[in-house]
């Protein structure tokens, strides 16, 4: 496995960047009591920092998508909160195609939550296949493989701090 390439994201940067987010989501959330639904395993650090900078009053959960054997997207393992009524912040890491996004937010649309948003830290536009709107962007990036903060290749380098070019 070749090492990780140059730094594109710096941490001080990620973490001025998550500051702001926060506070924009703060104005924007205030008294809707949202849920941050955070897409694991690569949004864990992100969903982590930025739930730590938020002061509007919010809950925190999980899910995870996986491939069946026929290559569809399935949620492999659902949140433990009942989405019906609530906020929802989707946190992701990055998107890219959009396909697994459009898949989550229309679950969880079908499990009644009153409305959904999406919050990235890093985004793709050049490889996005469905067009879906996302309210908070950390970062648009070109298109390049990313590691690190959360982003993995193979499962290694999530636990960088800053983001790096990877080529395989
Ligand atoms: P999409 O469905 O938008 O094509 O893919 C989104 C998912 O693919 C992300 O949540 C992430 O897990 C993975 N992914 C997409 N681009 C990258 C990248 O540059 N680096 C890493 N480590 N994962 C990526």
């Amino acid at each position: 496995m070749n090492e990780p390439k140059d730094i594109l994201l710096e941490k001080q940067v990620i973490e001025e960047r998550i500051d702001a987010l926060a506070r924009q989501i703060d104005q924007d959330y205030k008294d809707k009591n949202p849920v941050l639904l955070t897409l694991l395993k690569g949004s864990f650090y992100f969903a982590a920092d930025l739930s730590k900078q938020m002061q509007a009053t919010h809950s925190i959960d999980f899910l995870t998508v996986a491939h069946d054997s026929t290559g569809m997207l399935k949620v492999r393992y659902p949140p433990t909160s009942n989405l019906k009524g609530r906020h929802v912040l989707l946190i992701e890491d990055i998107v890219d195609s959009g396909l697994t996004l459009h898949y989550i937010v229309d679950y969880v649309k079908k499990q009644g939550a009153k409305s959904v948003t999406v919050c990235t830290l890093l985004d793709n536009p050049v490889r996005r296949l469905v067009n879906l709107p996302i309210s908070y962007i950390g970062f648009t990036i070109p298109d390049v493989y990313v590691v690190g903060y959360g982003l993995d290749v193979n499962e290694y380098y999530r636990n960088l701090s800053d983001i790096h070019i990877y080529e395989p």
